[in-house]
């Protein structure tokens, strides 16, 4: 597994301090940074660290910082009802966890002090608190299965709702585009609450969000969508004032006045009635929109789709083979 899994350590190599009976085992361990605090040993293969159990191993490192040395397949089962409702199909849940194996597999870096964090800048781990009986079946349904494009790990992305059309990742991240990560219509995540929505944003919060944009335009007074990407997502957005305008970059702008409160930037409509404080907002979809769609997984596996067709309507070009072949 080693050989086909070069990025991640040696589970017996990395854990001297810590006795741990499973950790004699070959496999793979990937090393996910917890974070500073106080981290004891406990039952049959687990440790505590801040009032949560968690499997595996773990070292301190220097600077203090606790680092959990877990299997990926349990990692896995930790992040999979934390990305996805576990009440969801099977199918939609073996999409994820193959999304979760992969995204480890690609992203590890033995240069670095950890493979990952627990929180959305990677994946959310809690561990074992974390798992779900629905999601460990689909985890060991898919055990050791992941998604390639060509040779290599594919990159994975995913978020909640698309709205009908993924996003290419050149579009959302300005990165050089990926064959499999160009956008595709869907036609599957209808049944999400933010299929479609609306709301309203004050003029008085985007100022506050962007002052060094809006320093030179003077109070603003009404925003525009200057240009769309090819999904329909705001490329530019034009922020109106007084005395001139400006514009900013839509994931610039979504990111200021921040992504709970701008659901994604698939933005329909705009409406602004003269002197109101508020800006009214159409938009679709919930999260970046990138590659897989959650709710499209979860529409498709309804309509009887099984996780390796999910995966390649999200990720064309890209299939579900075994770690070790
Ligand atoms: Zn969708």
């Amino acid at each position: 597994m080693l050989a086909a899994a070069p990025m991640l350590v040696a589970r017996a190599a990395r854990a001297q301090t810590d006795a741990d009976p499973a950790m004699n085992s070959a496999r793979p361990a990937l090393r996910v940074l917890l974070g500073p605090g106080n981290a004891s040993p406990a039952v049959e293969g687990t440790f505590a660290f801040q009032g949560r159990l968690y499997r595996g191993s773990f070292t301190r490192q220097d600077d203090g910082q606790i680092v959990n040395l877990v299997d990926l397949e349990a990692y896995v089962c930790s992040v999979v009802p934390a990305e996805m409702s576990p009440r969801w199909p099977a199918a939609a849940l073996e999409a994820q966890s193959i999304c979760a194996r992969t995204y480890v597999l690609q992203r590890s870096n033995p240069r670095r002090a950890y493979d990952l964090v627990p929180s959305e800048l990677d994946q959310v781990y809690r561990g074992i608190e974390g798992e779900s009986p629905n999601a460990t079946a689909a985890v060991n349904a898919t055990a050791g299965r992941v998604l390639r494009f060509s040779a290599a790990f594919a990159q994975i992305a995913y978020s909640s709702c698309c709205g009908g059309h993924t996003e290419a990742s050149s579009d959302a991240w300005g990165s050089l585009p990926i064959p499999y990560l160009g956008g595709v219509v869907c036609t599957s995540c209808s049944d999400s609450p933010y299929f479609r929505w609306s709301s309203s944003l004050t003029l008085e919060s985007i100022a506050a969000s962007l002052p060094a944009s809006l320093a030179s335009i003077g109070d603003l007074v009404d925003l525009r969508i200057a240009d769309r990407d090819p999904s329909g997502r705001a490329r530019v957005v034009e922020l109106v004032g007084r005395n001139d305008s400006v514009t900013v970059q839509g994931s610039a702008f979504r990111r200021a006045v921040g992504p709970r409160t701008l659901r994604s930037l698939l933005i329909t409509a705009v409406q602004h009635w003269p002197d109101s404080p508020e800006i009214d907002l159409e938009g679709g979809g919930l999260g970046h929109g990138v590659g897989l769609c959650q709710w499209g997984a979860h529409g498709m596996a309804v309509a009887g789709a099984a996780a390796p067709a999910i995966l390649a309507y999200y990720f064309p070009g890209t299939v579900v083979t075994d770690l070790e072949r």
